[in-house]
């Protein structure tokens, strides 16, 4: 057992609740280049690049400074071009938001003359913000009251509270914002949603929590917290298998541009039907995951063939400048390394 069951919860004591958090959050909180700025736009970059990306990435491999840089203010987003916008974004995934970033930055400039929004309510109707985003900006720029509740903050209400149905149902996550809601410290809103965030990432981890180090263990109601939070299965993943060729004429490869999808705007291999390719020699295999499904690429080396539409030749010492899905390019340049 990690810890005793309790039968009181933090709504029992929410001022020593609070107080205990911050103290811990003050003595111990991480330093992200996030929090040490009050600019909402910079915030806002943050939380687009954390919904489904990894703090270690986004700071690691420098994408946040290097995105910052290259689009210091919306007004520099707002008027990218696709394919300026995908390179930036490359290796972060999930296209998608990077595309809706550039129509909330496009949003800022024209309906709200370049200033960032200075409401909840006008955060919130940006492109591609919703009620988490939102409130994460409105408390960490602003340091006004908003609940927040993520993947962390519902991992620590579900254990505080002892929380044991599938917090991914709709009446769960009304439950959850209440209890967000209900323990927010009103007069300091930034230190408290950063605290809460941070106890998530640190100590009330996925799997086992760290409670013998926990700063709020005396408030938390579970028992068995590692069996936390459930969740309604999603769907299966599915395994499939993507075709591409390999063609190369001199300095330059074959490639071509995704006209639509998740990554459209993308160059990656000329991809063909299994029949197309069976009689081709295999140069390369790799596993990759997209969504919810688990995708084997195999390259084969073109034999005589067509150019499709949007297919083009581009020079291979150029490859750096087009955007490319990381498997894509990982898969190419294993290729031509093997040549
Ligand atoms: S770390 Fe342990 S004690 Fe702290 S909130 Fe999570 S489950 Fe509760």
């Amino acid at each position: 057992m990690l810890k005793p069951r309790l039968e009181t919860d933090p709504l029992d004591h929410p001022g020593d609740f609070r107080r205990a958090l911050r103290e811990w959050f003050r003595r111990e909180g991480r330093d992200y280049p996030w929090r040490r700025t009050r600019e909402p736009w910079a915030i806002l970059v943050s939380e687009v690049m954390l919904q489904q990306t990894q703090v270690a990435t986004v700071l690691k491999r420098g994408f946040y400074r290097r995105f910052l840089e290259a689009f210091p203010s919306p007004a520099e987003l707002a008027c990218c071009d696709d394919d300026t916008l995908l390179k930036a974004w490359e290796g972060l995934g999930y296209y998608r938001r990077a595309r809706q970033l550039r129509e909330a930055a496009r949003v800022i400039e024209e309906d709200h003359g370049g200033r960032f929004p200075a409401t909840l309510e006008a955060i919130h109707a940006l492109p591609g913000v919703g009620r988490y985003t939102a409130g994460a900006v409105w408390s960490f720029a602003f340091d006004r009251p908003a609940p927040i509740v993520d993947g962390n903050i519902t991992r620590v209400l579900a254990r505080l509270m002892d929380f044991t149905g599938e917090v991914n149902r709709p009446a769960a996550q009304r439950q959850l914002w209440d209890w967000a809601g209900a323990l927010l410290d009103r007069r300091r809103p930034r230190l408290h949603n950063s605290a809460l965030m941070e106890l998530g990432q640190t100590r009330c981890r996925p799997g086992v929590p760290d409670c013998l180090a926990c700063p709020v263990a005396r408030f938390c109601r579970s028992g068995e917290p590692q069996s936390l939070p459930r969740k309604a299965a999603g769907p299966a993943t599915t395994a499939i298998d993507e075709h591409v060729v390999f063609a190369r004429r001199g300095g330059r490869v074959l490639l071509h541009k995704l006209p639509e999808g998740r990554r459209s705007g993308m160059w990656r291999l000329p991809v063909r039907q299994p029949a197309e390719v069976a009689a081709l020699e295999l140069l390369h295999r790799r596993k990759y995951g997209i969504t919810r499904y688990r995708v084997t690429l195999h390259v084969h080396r073109a034999g005589r063939f067509k150019a499709g539409a949007d297919e083009r030749w581009h020079p291979i010492d150029e490859l750096d400048k087009l955007a490319m899905p990381p498997a894509d390019r990982a898969a190419l340049m294993a290729v031509l390394g093997g040549e």
